[in-house]
């Protein structure tokens, strides 16, 4: 594996782990000529997936567009890189249980607020009013009433 910053091939891992259930592995790898220290992942490869959007138009399924959005959606919380990149692959594997080919977008919408309803409360009403907007504003309305219900305390403006 090259060095991001020098280019070198020349370096060692000095840590692996199993990250979103054993879906993917996270290595911490140090560059043996600079000392630079980056981060892989290995997964395993799967079939490309099309995205149907709202409009009816189609795209490939981008982790690392997701990865962007959720990582906009938790600025200032305390949802950490590692609890997103399971979070996404959490998500992915929900998606491929269920199809190989196409997957809505609402339908990637919902998963990942399942999942980011348990992390954060702050970054699912954010990712909610990405998502939901132009689907459903009464449920959207309602479900931001219902945590702020749950919470006891107003959730911070979005
Ligand atoms: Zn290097």
């Amino acid at each position: 594996m090259k060095c991001s910053q020098c280019h070198k091939v020349d370096t060692k891992v000095i840590e692996s782990r199993d990250v979103a259930d054993g879906e993917a592995i996270r290595r911490r790898r140090a560059c043996l000529n600079c000392e630079h220290r980056f981060t892989t992942y290995e997964r395993v490869e799967r079939p490309q997936l099309i995205v149907v959007k709202n409009d009816g138009t189609r795209e490939l399924f981008s982790r690392e567009k997701l990865l962007a959005g959720l990582y906009r959606a938790s600025e200032k919380t305390k949802i950490t890189g590692l609890q997103l990149e399971s979070l996404v692959a959490n998500v992915e594997q929900e998606i491929y249980a269920c199809t190989e080919q196409e997957v809505t977008t609402a339908k990637i919408g919902d998963l990942v607020m399942e999942e980011l309803a348990n992390l954060d409360e702050v970054a699912y009403v954010r990712f909610a009013s990405v998502y939901r907007r132009f689907k459903d504003i009464a449920g959207f309305e309602k479900e931001l009433l219902q945590i702020r219900k749950r919470k006891a305390e107003p959730v911070k403006s979005v």
